[in-house]
């Protein structure tokens, strides 16, 4: 991430807590800093060994409070998949679908302008657009390999 967005990060998130007198503790700027340093989707847990390395650990109580909140402050967006809950950086710039394996989880990004500009051309009905997120769901390649290979196997077994 640049640093220019960074610091808008940073800024979005002084601003809400002198307004709402909230404390500025060093806890919620260390959490931004991981955030700012994860690509892709992550994890609470990803989120709390990121920390952990730098010698920065904190409670799942507060990685959960703090992410809440940034999702309250457009910091960061909440997937839920069925693999689980992923959280990734809010980049309005960077609208993208995601591939989603239905065996592994996996999870890919791919960039569509197709797509982009269809969500564009939508008219919505009062409402101000800011941002969208599509879901593929399908089978990756390794799992596409992975069940062609078991097949053959039972296929070998069963002319035995
Ligand atoms: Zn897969
Ligand atoms: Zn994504």
């Amino acid at each position: 991430m640049d640093t220019e967005t960074k610091a808008q990060l940073k800024a979005t998130l002084d601003g809400y807590l002198e307004t709402s007198r909230h404390r500025k503790t060093s806890e919620r700027y260390a959490i931004l800093d991981a955030v700012c340093e994860m690509t892709g989707h992550f994890t609470i847990e990803d989120l709390g060994e990121r920390l952990l390395s730098r010698n920065f650990p904190v409670s799942r109580a507060t990685l959960y409070n703090t992410i809440s909140l940034f999702i309250k402050l457009h910091i960061v967006i909440r997937h839920r998949l069925p693999a689980g809950t992923r959280y990734e950086i809010c980049d309005m710039e960077n609208n993208h679908c995601h591939q989603i394996c239905n065996v592994c989880g996996k999870i890919t990004e791919i960039k569509s302008q197709i797509v982009i500009d269809a969500v564009g051309a939508i008219k919505l009905q009062r409402f101000r657009r800011e941002g969208f997120s599509l879901y593929i769901y399908g089978i990756c390649s390794t799992c596409m390999a992975k069940n062609t290979r078991s097949k053959t196997l039972m296929e070998q077994q069963k002319n035995k």
